[in-house]
């Protein structure tokens, strides 16, 4: 297994420029894979990256964490992953397996485990080479710019939802029609949820009743979480939004022992009326993606019940174009980067 040469977008400095290079991508060592890399999504969490959000990033650093791509060499130490495989790489990009999170089985806690496009190089290139334990394996029905998306995006709402305790027929609201929410809204109907989707605009009424809502709420007309009420509550409120103010509100539309779930990380700390959360056994939690198993878990049902990220596709080269595309928030609704391998 040679190493070989291929393209990368690296990040030179925190907050410096995208800079196409050649490089070559090693071998892969003890317990890792190289993937060749056929799309890979640009996530917000990208930013992380590109502005050194987080203390300790090792500069260049190649962002991107929703790949899809094909096992192109395996160390001898890997069982079941073979050269010639799909495969996806999400933002848990491995775990070391005897911290204590890790020996309860929750790995996505790992005390050690890195970050694909953070601790080590991503997506935005033609190789990566990454920890096998954390790979999904992609079921041909799916396209490689479809499976992208789901790597992050996908596997952060189905596996959010799937973990919230509701059940078929339970109301579920999704807060926010972006990139997260767009997928969020399709996971809760297909998963049988009484579907609400909420966001700003009566002009968004007829996708998200497309993408399979059976109510839609425009937050800029209607107080939302009055509206829930009318419902009966909601169950479970998946927000995928990021300003503070959405969540405070939306704690005054759960039901009794309803939940919300953060996704979106809030611009500022918010502040919640304790009152309900006592008087009806409410509660409020996060929710941080999942692991390759969860991923391929996601993967699977979305081309069981053909769920489907709406994308737009940049070439490789133009990343610094999407990165921008993604970050103008304007993209409809995910960016997803292909190298044309
Ligand atoms: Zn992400
Ligand atoms: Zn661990």
């Amino acid at each position: 297994m040679p190493s070989v040469s291929g393209r990368a977008v690296q990040v030179t400095a925190a907050g410096g420029a995208f800079e196409l290079v050649q490089k070559q991508f090693a071998d892969p060592g003890p317990g890792q894979v190289r993937i060749r890399v056929q799309a890979c999504g640009v996530c917000h969490s990208d930013a992380i990256t590109k502005f050194g959000l987080f203390p300790g990033i090792a500069y260049p650093r190649v962002p991107g964490h929703e790949i899809a791509g094909v096992l192109d060499a395996v160390a001898a130490d890997v069982p079941l992953f073979k050269p010639g495989q799909r495969v996806g790489l999400g933002w848990h990009g491995g775990h070391c397996n005897y911290c204590t999170p890790c020996r309860k089985g929750d790995f996505i806690l790992c005390e050690n485990g890195k970050i694909s496009g953070i601790s080590f190089d991503g997506g935005y290139a033609d190789y990566v080479i990454a920890p096998a334990n954390a790979l999904a394996l992609i079921p041909d029905e799916l396209l490689d710019a479809d499976a992208a998306p789901l790597m992050c995006a996908g596997v952060t709402t189905y596996n959010s939802l799937r973990h919230s305790g509701a059940k078929p027929g339970d109301l579920v609201a999704i807060l926010g029609m972006g990139g997260l929410g767009h997928l969020g809204v399709q996971f809760a109907a297909k998963s049988g949820y009484r579907t609400v989707a909420i966001a700003r605009g009566e002009d968004k009424a007829p996708l998200a009743k497309q993408l399979g809502a059976h109510i839609y709420i425009d937050s800029t007309t209607q107080d939302f979480a009055a509206e829930l009420q009318k419902l009966g509550g909601a169950v479970v409120i998946l927000s995928t939004l990021t300003n503070a103010e959405s969540l405070t509100a939306a704690v005054g539309g759960l039901g009794p022992n309803g939940k919300l779930v953060i996704l979106g990380v809030p611009d500022k700390p918010f502040q919640a009326n304790a009152i309900p959360l006592v008087m009806g056994n409410r509660s409020i939690a996060g929710w941080a993606s999942g692991t390759g198993m969860d991923s391929e878990d996601t993967l699977n049902f979305s081309a069981l019940a053909n769920v489907k990220a709406m994308i737009e596709t940049f070439p490789l080269e133009k990343a610094n174009e999407a990165f921008n595309r993604m970050m103008s928030g304007k993209a409809r609704f995910r960016v997803v980067l292909t190298t044309g391998n």
